[in-house]
């Protein structure tokens, strides 16, 4: 037999809040509006939301009515789903309505120029919550969502965004959720109707940058995209000896990698010369190469260890010499070898013999420089060695000591 478990109804506590006394007044509103200003007003200071429950049309009747109640009035979602008035397989959403009974009439007169305030009911049947639990109370004004957006524009952090809409306005009640809602709508206005991927293709479009695209043929999406500004272009053709790669994975919700090459003036001033974001270097480079004269190849690329890259590379651009990059490298050292020394200091002067032996000036130097090296630190921290050896000294030295740097390039 099947025993169906007896649940308890909550008791129901009867609460009664009376705050109809802070509605009596004696003022006459101009209009509707300025009405419904002061009594959002009052009402907010006594930390709950008032909504209009309904509104004669200002010309329907010769003294047109505002019935405004508690935004907590109505019937709660359950008894709304007992009584039919809503379906049940609605998503649930936590429900404020409790049957709060507060209501304020507004009344215009009858020559059209005096609006008055009559409390029908001041008794809310509840606590008073904090005031930004009301999805209202947390709405931004015209003027707030015009500040959101020219400082969303600007790259200010959300977090920024809502301080600096609290120290203008004391009334503010907005929370992080209201910043990233707008946020989001600021977005879907952008975007017009149309998808991110639209958007970009527009504004790359719009600012005439170069680009190419690589779908692939069977789902028919997009795998690879490729653009550079006509300036960088440009540059890339006038100073095109030596180009940082660098790729990152972390930057995107997608987490597609996104490879940037950078170039460098001979006034020492970088430039973006081109993006792409998929994980398919050698048709990066094909890219890249198109875009640079025949005659004008890059000399020296500089790239972190990123072994698909580094072959890429070799393909592509076989005349152009790879260099690991330096603080890319000292980094990776760092982090892992950290945790081997017994002092901070020691880790910083094996660091600093690091750098030395990195620009040993020739092979013979390099070679006895990581001889002393190895014979201090053998006994010692022989984890440390190894992972510099292993890891940098012998499958890259040629690609960032500076002996063998020099047999092709002085930058
Ligand atoms: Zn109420």
């Amino acid at each position: 037999m099947e025993i169906v478990p007896h649940v308890a109804e909550e008791p129901s506590i009867s609460i009664e809040i009376d705050v109809g006394m802070n509605f009596v007044t004696d003022t006459v509103f101009p209009t509707k509006e300025s009405l419904l200003e002061w009594v959002r007003d009052v009402a907010k200071g006594l930390s709950f939301v008032v909504t209009i429950q309904r509104a004669d049309k200002i010309d329907g009747r010769p003294k047109p009515r505002v019935f405004m109640g508690c935004d907590r009035s109505g019937f709660a979602r359950d008894n709304q789903q007992r009584k039919g008035y809503i379906k049940k397989n609605l998503r649930k959403t936590s429900s404020k309505r409790c049957e709060c009974q507060f209501l304020l009439l507004g009344q215009r007169n009858a020559c059209g120029d005096e609006w008055k305030i009559d409390v029908k009911n001041g008794k809310h049947n509840h606590q008073f919550v904090h005031l930004e639990a009301h999805s209202y109370a947390t709405r931004l004004t015209e003027e707030e969502e015009r500040i959101v957006e020219e400082m969303y524009g600007s790259g200010v952090k959300p977090r920024k965004i809502l301080t600096s809409l609290k120290n203008r306005s004391s009334n503010n009640a907005s929370i992080m959720r209201t910043i990233y809602n707008q946020k989001v709508k600021l977005q879907k206005r952008k975007l017009d109707g149309g998808t991110p991927i639209q958007f970009l293709y527009k504004c790359i479009r719009d600012a005439e940058y170069s680009s190419y695209n690589h779908v692939n043929p069977s789902t028919c999406s997009l795998e690879s995209l490729y653009f550079a500004h006509p300036t960088s272009i440009r540059l890339c053709n006038m100073f095109p000896d030596v180009f940082v790669m660098d790729c990152t994975y972390k930057t995107n919700r997608y987490r597609l990698p996104l490879l940037s090459i950078v170039g460098q003036t001979s006034t020492n001033l970088s430039f973006f010369a081109a993006f792409e974001t998929e994980n398919s270097y050698k048709w990066a480079f094909e890219c890249f190469k198109s875009m640079l004269d025949a005659t004008t190849l890059p000399n020296v690329l500089i790239v972190d260890r990123e072994i698909a890259l580094m072959n890429a590379i070799k393909v592509v651009f076989p005349q152009a010499k790879i260099i690991l990059c330096q603080v890319h490298i000292n980094k990776n050292i760092l982090a892992h070898c950290k945790k081997y020394f017994k002092k901070g200091k020691e880790c910083e002067v094996f660091l600093t013999e690091w750098q030395t032996l990195v620009y040993s000036p020739s092979v013979h130097d390099f070679n006895m420089r990581l001889n002393d090296m190895c014979a201090k630190y053998a006994e010692n921290y022989p984890d440390v060695l190894k992972y510099v050896v292993t890891t940098w000294v012998d499958p890259y030295k040629e690609y960032f000591v500076s002996a063998w740097d020099r047999q092709v390039v002085a930058f």
